[in-house]
């Protein structure tokens, strides 16, 4: 007798968000010491008095880099990096690194040593110890696993959960300029192939493409907040744009926001480029993903020492959740804000 034929649902229905939440769905915690699983920018453990902090984050080539012109030096460099602005989003410090790598036949041992040397930098420059990690062959190219271990204090742990009415919603940096520096990458990647060799121009371009290839994550904001008791009401880092993250922040703390399109910080160069490529920099800023940028929220008493800073742009206030999640055009007009989405997993 044959199987009745079960209901099948393709990936692209979810999405990765949902799915996530689907596979994730109602995972019983069977010790103390896991504060918090699954949800936010890391996992938070605690062990005696310190809280650690664990994220990972899996990168494969052909989806989430292309090494045509990715250099492995700063793969590796960018690879340690998105998982220290993940720590750093719970207002931690990373403290240790394991990397597993997958490699196929089609890459050198200097290749690799390169990797590495970029990861060694980024290690020394945040001073974080690898600690080890797993090697694997691969059919298809190269795949890296990094999972990275901060340390912070219990009370100064900040969850994507607590923002709370009023509170001022603010961003470090400028957004939108690595979505423009991948964007000038892939121009001159296909004018390369389809010219059969003719040269990249790439001058002219160079915040956008070190946005893009070498990016940092903001340890000097944390090390702000330490030295002036700050301690943010909720935060995130933002990997897949402003938008996105805002509304991570708004659901999980059941809260609404108001965005304001004037206070969105946008670098000279990322406007020249946007306009170059027939787009709205606005919206690279909004949706254009792996800013690296810290998106947190404070009480309306810390307005002063924030606004201290020209690194911290204040970009709106949290809201009650009846008014929803606004953004507020440069006309006064307000309209829901919405995720686009930049997402390496839908491409
Ligand atoms: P980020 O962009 O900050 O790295 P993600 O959107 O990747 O965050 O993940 C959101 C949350 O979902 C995190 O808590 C992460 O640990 C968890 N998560 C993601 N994928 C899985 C998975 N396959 N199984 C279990 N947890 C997952
Ligand atoms: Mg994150």
């Amino acid at each position: 007798m044959s199987e009745p034929i079960k209901e099948i649902t393709a990936l692209s229905e979810l999405g990765e968000f949902a799915l996530i939440e689907r596979l994730t769905a109602n995972i019983p915690h069977y010790h103390k010491s896991t504060i918090k699983g699954v949800g936010d920018d890391a996992a938070v453990l605690q062990y005696g008095d310190k809280c650690q902090v664990i994220t990972t984050d899996m990168l494969m080539e052909g989806i989430h880099f292309n090494l045509v012109y990715t250099p492995m030096k700063h793969l590796g460099y960018k690879a340690a990096i998105a998982n220290f602005s993940d720590v750093y989003a719970m207002n931690a410090l990373p403290r240790q690194l394991v990397v597993s790598i997958a490699v196929s036949q089609k890459f050198s041992v200097q290749a690799l040593d390169e990797f590495y040397g970029g990861l060694r930098h980024a290690c020394e420059e945040y001073e974080v110890d690898l600690v080890g990690g797993d090697t694997s062959s691969s059919m298809t190219g190269f795949a890296i696993s990094i999972t990275v271990i901060g340390e912070a204090d219990k009370e100064k742990v900040t969850y994507r959960s607590t923002a709370k009415e009023t509170d001022l919603i603010c961003v470090t940096g400028d957004l939108g300029a690595a979505y423009l520096g991948l964007q000038v990458l892939e121009r001159e990647n296909k004018i390369f192939f389809d010219s059969k060799g003719g040269q990249p121009r790439l001058d002219n371009y160079n915040y956008v493409l070190q946005r893009q290839l070498k990016p940092e994550a903001r340890k000097e904001i944390i090390d702000f907040f330490a030295k002036n008791d700050v301690v943010p009401t909720s935060m995130i880092d933002i990997s897949d744009g402003l938008s996105s993250e805002l509304l991570h922040i708004c659901k999980q703390s059941d809260a609404g926001c108001s965005l304001y399109q004037q206070r969105i910080p946008i670098h000279e160069q990322t406007k020249e480029v946007a306009s170059e490529f027939g787009m709205e920099p606005l919206i690279c800023a909004l949706n254009g993903g792996e800013d690296y940028e810290l998106l947190f929220t404070v009480p309306l008493d810390k307005y002063t020492i924030i606004a201290s800073r020209s690194d911290i742009a204040i970009i709106g206030h949290i809201t009650h959740k009846s008014e929803g999640c606004n953004f507020v055009t440069e006309l006064g007009q307000q309209i829901p804000l919405v995720a686009q989405g930049w997402s390496a997993y839908n491409e």
